[in-house]
């Protein structure tokens, strides 16, 4: 719905100058966020959201150069410090989850354009030792495109899981409805569908290794943590929540060698109370510059933490993307609703 809005806005509004809704909203300092590139297709991570390709991500990184200088943490310390806009509009960019598109395409193109990027991990997912439970969740609904829901197969689902109706329709929402909590489920479904996910993983390695992050924290970008294993926060208790921080962070800082530390939340930070974000300053955390949420563009009480705006909605060009998350913060500014509120 708010995608839809943000969306129509972008077209409505398309003939306003970005540089000119930068100076409106004094919004000059931005996240913008993707999870991988790819020019073929990722049974993986196709059914759970879409993929920007190779030529797709140029021309993004190209708009968005344009018009934002690309920073790092130097100068996002240095903002949080002053808590002043920057001079020029500016830009720290970074990628979710860890896939191994991030090595083969992502960092060499950042690299040939001297763009700083951050690059968070799910730690229980470095060197393909285990897949996030959407992802398996993608392989599933892929499995059963192959197959062209046979029959059989969906009639079985219907009993198992007490579905309505042996349909397409039906059986897809069973699968995507599987949360984090009852993530055991999809080991149950992929079994019905002879579907391996250690078999996946060894085959078709879709995470960085140790090797390879390693590699690319030399090379100078920024490796951060995505929690362990990708829950989403609000659904966990405080004490759970701090070890998924706590555990990941540590890790990645201690792996790499990092003196900084930078986390991102797993699909939202929609919910999470302030209390969770007054423990990372106490006695025996990691250390931490910043956090990052993905609620666009919109202003945040923690001043360590920022929000991201998620880049690839429906395949959208970043000049869309952008001006409709532009458009719908001047649009919320009249009601004075840009201001996240945290209990
Ligand atoms: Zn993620």
């Amino acid at each position: 719905m708010q995608g839809g809005i943000k969306i129509f806005l972008s077209i409505a509004g398309g003939w306003i100058p970005q540089s000119l809704l930068t100076v409106v909203t004094r919004q000059s300092f931005i996240f913008p966020f993707y999870h991988t590139v790819s020019n073929v297709s990722m049974p993986h991570v196709d059914q759970v959201y879409p993929v920007r390709s190779h030529a797709r991500f140029i021309k993004d990184l190209d708009f968005l150069t344009r018009h934002y200088s690309p920073v790092g943490l130097e100068e996002l310390r240095a903002f949080r410090k002053g808590g002043k806009a920057p001079p020029k509009p500016c830009m720290f960019l970074s990628f979710d989850d860890g896939l191994s598109g991030i090595y083969d395409i992502v960092a060499p193109e950042l690299k040939k354009r001297g763009i700083p990027a951050a690059f968070f991990i799910n730690t229980d997912f470095i060197d393909n030792r285990d897949l996030f439970f959407r992802y398996k969740a993608s392989l599933i609904l892929d499995r059963l495109e192959h197959i062209n829901y046979s029959p059989a197969v969906t009639e079985r689902f219907q009993s198992i899981y007490q579905l309505d109706r042996p349909s397409r329709r039906c059986v897809r929402d069973l699968i995507l409805g599987v949360n984090y909590r009852n993530r055991t489920e999809l080991e149950e479904m992929a079994k019905l569908l002879d579907l391996d996910f250690t078999a996946f993983l060894k085959v078709k390695k879709p995470y960085l290794t140790t090797k390879e992050l390693r590699e690319l924290s030399e090379m100078g970008f920024y490796i951060g943590a995505h929690s362990k294993d990708h829950p989403l926060f609000v659904d966990l208790a405080l004490d759970q929540q701090i070890t998924q921080y706590r555990d990941s962070l540590s890790l990645i800082q201690q792996t790499f060698g990092l003196t900084y530390g930078l986390f991102s939340f797993p699909f939202t930070d929609d919910g999470v109370a302030k209390s969770f974000f007054d423990e990372l300053s106490k006695e025996g955390m990691p250390p931490l510059d910043a956090t990052f949420g993905t609620a666009g563009l919109k202003k945040d009480p923690v001043d360590f933490h920022y929000q991201r705006i998620p880049m690839e909605m429906k395949r959208f060009p970043a000049s869309l993307m952008l001006k409709g998350e532009y458009s719908y913060y001047l649009l919320k500014s009249l009601f004075g609703r840009n201001e996240i509120i945290r209990k």
